[in-house]
């Protein structure tokens, strides 16, 4: 399943709102009437201008309300990542008012409707529909910033790369210039889904490319898996929490030239701190930008520390980015490792480092 959040009809704003709704009230409802018509044709008429105002609010807001995604309907990598980046309460609580106001803009048109069947004068009745489609319209103006915040959020959802979360996956994670981006650019050539985003500086770079004819996802993550466990956020964590979800891979890249700042130890060291976040995810550390400096030439202890990887079962792989040497080894390595797990866990019977609740759709 392809999970498109591009077709989301833009959020007006709540002036906007009611400037569409009523002027389409003026253009789609009869204009002229006379004080000499009857009073039933008098009422009849302000009754449909506010019968049709409350219809076409009421629709609007029903749009809004059916067409953003349901949490409990996405799959867990979504409604994690929607947590992670629009605060998954807030998000509920916008959608539950924007219902809300669909039901007290019905509930105006209905009492105004009512009191128009005694409407005994075409002063009155006028009186009554000027009173009805206001009141609507202060409904829909106590909605301004849950309009402003959902559309944001529209906007920010539509430039999401699109990611299939039953999909194969590779995640790219380690401090930043280490070579994730260049990986992922070498890897999937001008296939990269890169947009910026406005409203956090949260972003996934979504790449693709192929490996055994299938279709595989390479995913970057700048800024979140990019730092030492004790100084990530809880926003982060809650997007962790959404990778966690992916059918993936996990390549960690380590700058062996130390050309990023920070040196082979401390990069480790984070490496460490990542490890327990991808429980039953495989695992490759790309040993990157050996063209600089290569594993053999580094001091006693950072080379320890590698060897200590690799008898933990971790492969330690050597490669560059600027000679392309281990590139394929890498890419080979980490896809084979997890179809093969996959494998490994069907014969045994179990699933493995899939997503809980993968249910076909
Ligand atoms: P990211 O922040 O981890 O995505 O790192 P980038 O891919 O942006 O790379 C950071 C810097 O390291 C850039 O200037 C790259 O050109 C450089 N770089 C990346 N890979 C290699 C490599 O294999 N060898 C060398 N010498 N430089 C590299």
């Amino acid at each position: 399943v392809q999970y498109n959040f591009k077709q989301i009809t833009v959020v007006p704003t709540a002036k906007d709102f009611v400037d569409i709704v009523l002027s389409k009230t003026q253009r789609k409802t009869p204009t002229v009437i006379h004080r000499h018509y009857q009073i039933s044709r008098i009422r009849q008429f302000y009754t449909r201008k506010v019968k049709f105002t409350q219809q076409t609010f009421y629709d609007k807001l029903t749009a809004i309300v059916t067409e953003f995604p349901r949490l409990e309907e996405l799959h867990p990598f979504y409604a994690d990542l929607i947590n992670a980046l629009y605060d998954r309460d807030h998000y509920k609580l916008a959608l539950g008012q924007i219902n809300t106001a669909r039901h007290l803009v019905a509930r105006v048109g209905q009492d105004y409707s009512r009191l128009l069947k005694y409407g005994d004068s075409l002063y009155r009745c006028k009186q009554l529909k000027r009173a009805a489609l206001g009141r609507m319209a202060t409904i829909m103006r106590g909605q301004s910033s849950t309009l402003a915040y959902l559309e944001q959020v529209r906007q920010h959802l539509s430039r999401l790369p699109s990611i299939n979360p039953t999909g194969r996956s590779l995640i790219l994670c380690g401090f930043p210039n280490v070579g994730k981006s260049s990986f992922l650019n070498k890897m999937t050539r001008a296939d990269v889904e890169v947009q910026p985003y406005p409203f956090t500086t949260r972003s996934l770079y979504v790449g693709h490319m192929d490996h055994e004819y299938l279709r595989w996802q390479v995913i970057d993550t700048p800024g979140i898996l990019d730092h030492p466990l004790e100084d990530r956020n809880n926003i982060e964590m809650l997007a962790i929490t959404a990778l966690a979800h992916l059918r993936a891979a996990v390549l960690f890249f380590l700058d062996l030239s130390g050309q990023c700042g920070y040196t082979v130890p401390q990069q480790v060291h984070l490496f460490n701190s990542i490890r327990p976040l991808f429980a039953n995810k495989p695992l490759v550390v790309c040993a990157n930008k050996a063209d600089v400096l290569k594993i053999a030439e580094l001091d006693e202890e950072s080379r320890a520390l590698l060897d200590g990887l690799q008898s933990e079962g971790v492969p330690v792989m050597e490669m560059s980015n600027l000679t392309e040497e281990g590139l394929i080894r890498v890419k080979n390595e980490a896809c084979d490792l997890l179809l093969k797990q996959r494998v490994e866990a069907k014969l045994a019977g179990k699933k493995i480092g899939e997503p809980r609740d993968d249910k076909p759709r």
